[in-house]
């Protein structure tokens, strides 16, 4: 069994994710909601890609979802998994699975946070 973690990097903090990271830091994760058409999407972004609408905000999300899509990178040390997790509240994001698998589609998993390469905590996905 390989002990090895990988450090994912930074996003950076701006003006368009300090609330974000500032709920990561106390392992919520956070979505951007749309207050005119009520959809949620990811990733964030000031004006509605649904409806171009600018009145959007940022909602607690419950940080469950599904494995839509995975994949193991097996040729690199230490592997990791990539996949699409499908959240509770509709969007779909590119995000990393991690823990002991097997990972399967449909599996349920749960948002926890890493640390970046800066500190910067950042969401992956393991079983819930
Ligand atoms: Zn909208």
């Amino acid at each position: 069994m390989n002990t090895k973690t990988r450090t994912l990097a930074s996003p950076g903090t701006g003006p368009d994710n300090e609330a974000f990271i500032a709920a990561a830091k106390e392992g919520r994760l956070m979505l951007r909601h749309c207050d005119d058409c009520g959809k949620t999407h990811w990733y964030p972004r000031a004006v509605c890609p649904h409806c171009w609408s600018s009145k959007t905000q940022w909602k607690p999300a419950s940080g469950r979802g599904t494995v839509y899509s995975w994949s193991t990178m097996q040729r690199v040390d230490p592997p990791y998994t990539l996949a699409y997790v499908t959240l509770a509240e509709g969007p779909t994001m590119l995000t990393n699975l991690v823990g002991a698998g097997p990972y399967r589609i449909g599996m349920r998993v749960q948002v926890l946070f890493q640390p970046s390469d800066d500190g910067t905590p950042v969401p992956v996905f393991a079983a819930a």
